[in-house]
């Protein structure tokens, strides 16, 4: 890590820096299974969060297969999609996608999913995390979500 980054997360994070923000950050694999036994499906967002189309194909291939077995080995997934990190992706991502078995891919197409859009299931679209609160009030931005059906 460079100096600068080490000493802003010491700074805010205390003596263990990293280490303590991405516990404080991240979900931990017990957070992910109450997601999961919720209902929620877990994806890839790859190994290390690079983006995918700068990569040689078996780097592309290498960073989706380790998100594909971290989920498999902590929560017994078989069925993988994939949220392209900043929804990027290119041809050699959708071979490696097929050559791994993958369901489909999510880029940043920033809407709800259609029936139509299972056509080009390497490229579905998906809001951002980002995309979901208002900055301002820190609320969720549930207008997003209006049109889906709650099942009632
Ligand atoms: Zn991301």
């Amino acid at each position: 890590m460079i100096p600068v980054l080490d000493a802003l997360f010491r700074a805010v994070f205390g003596d263990d820096g990293e280490a303590e923000a991405v516990k404080q950050t991240y979900l931990s694999v017990d957070d992910l299974k109450r997601l999961r036994d919720a209902g929620h499906e877990i994806g890839v967002h790859t190994h290390r969060h690079r983006v995918l189309p700068r990569l040689d194909f078996d780097a592309q291939k290498r960073e989706i297969q380790i998100g594909m077995e971290f989920l498999r080995e902590t929560l017994g997934e078989t069925r993988f999609t994939v949220a392209y990190p900043y929804g990027f992706h290119g041809d050699r991502t959708r071979r490696a996608m097929k050559e791994l078995g993958a369901l489909a891919g999510v880029s940043m197409g920033r809407r709800m999913i259609k029936p139509d859009d299972i056509q080009a299931r390497w490229s579905l679209p998906r809001y951002d995390v980002n995309d979901c609160f208002d900055r301002a009030s820190n609320e969720i931005r549930y207008e997003l979500f209006s049109n889906l059906s709650t099942g009632d």
